[in-house]
């Protein structure tokens, strides 16, 4: 009986992972890679859907009922979603401000921070562009964030997640030495993009953004918008329009199409698109349709 006893408790040592809630599939990978098998990995928002307006489904409040960890973008990206099912949820262990709440903004410089905010403007980001994941260099702040905060929630572990750090930052910096050698050869060209979701990615690589196709963040485009963008694409001599996968696409293949400009589907999160279940192969395809 006794015996029993000892291996049931050590079976449970051996396999008590922390319970890590990621809002989003890149943060996710990243908590992965941290956290090896120290932690069980789960994401709330499908990477197919808009990553502003997660339907919040009761199942995603029992998901983070048993959460030992939450790690959020922030910047305002999950304000229309997250809110309610953290209400629901009632873990105190999450809870914005405790130990397991990990807010990956806090490691990040935001850009594109509007000097007013006014609902005039549309539904703007009124902390800066939230979008920051979109720069392959924003995975080395976020991890060390991540590292730091499980090490504070599970002590005993902390050697293991800065060595698992170590060893991911190790290879993420030769990945994006390759990446940056890859961009060099395609840099300097002009986009419009649907919303402005890729503004980090563009700005890494000095690529310049003339246009969003969203009159105004969360507004649909008119028709006198849309003319007007025709205007500054031929004017700019812009190459491409990066939409994204989740808003309707007529607009901008009307628009590249009479300004006769390549239509391009980006990625904007792990997962979005196909052949993209990882962060390398993430940023890779990003960079292989902007680059062709
Ligand atoms: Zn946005």
């Amino acid at each position: 009986m006794k015996f029993l006893l000892f291996l049931m408790l050590t079976l449970a040592s051996v396999y008590a992972s922390l319970n890590v809630q990621t809002t989003y599939t890149s943060l996710g990978e990243i908590a992965k890679k941290v956290g090896g098998d120290k932690v069980s990995v789960n994401v709330l928002a499908n990477p197919h859907y808009d990553p502003h307006f997660i339907v919040p489904k009761p199942s995603l409040i029992s998901k983070l009922r048993r959460a030992d960890v939450l790690i959020i973008n922030g910047a305002g990206l999950e304000l229309g979603w997250l809110p309610p099912l953290l209400k629901g949820a009632h873990n105190g262990k999450i809870r914005p401000g405790a130990k397991g709440f990990i807010d990956v903004s806090n490691a990040i410089k935001l850009q594109n921070i509007p000097a007013t905010v006014s609902r005039a403007f549309g539904d703007v980001h009124s902390q800066g562009n939230p979008h920051y994941m979109l720069d392959p260099y924003s995975v080395i702040p976020a991890a060390r964030l991540i590292a730091s905060k499980l090490s504070a929630v599970d002590e005993s572990n902390a050697e293991y997640y800065h060595e698992n750090l170590d060893k991911f930052l190790k290879n993420w910096k030769i990945y994006l030495k390759g990446l940056d050698t890859k961009m060099r050869g395609c840099k300097e060209k002009n986009v419009v993009q649907y919303h402005e979701l890729f503004n980090y990615f563009l700005n890494r690589y000095q690529y310049k953004s003339y246009g969003n196709i969203e009159p105004l963040p969360g507004v649909s485009p008119s028709s006198k918008h849309t003319l007007a963008l025709i205007n500054t694409i031929q004017s700019k001599k812009v190459n491409m329009i990066l939409q994204d996968v989740y808003h309707n696409q007529k607009t901008a293949k009307f628009i590249a199409q009479k300004a006769g400009v390549k239509f391009l589907i980006l990625p904007h999160d792990v997962g979005a698109v196909d052949k993209t279940d990882s962060l390398e192969k993430f940023y890779t395809v990003i960079s292989n349709k902007i680059c062709q």
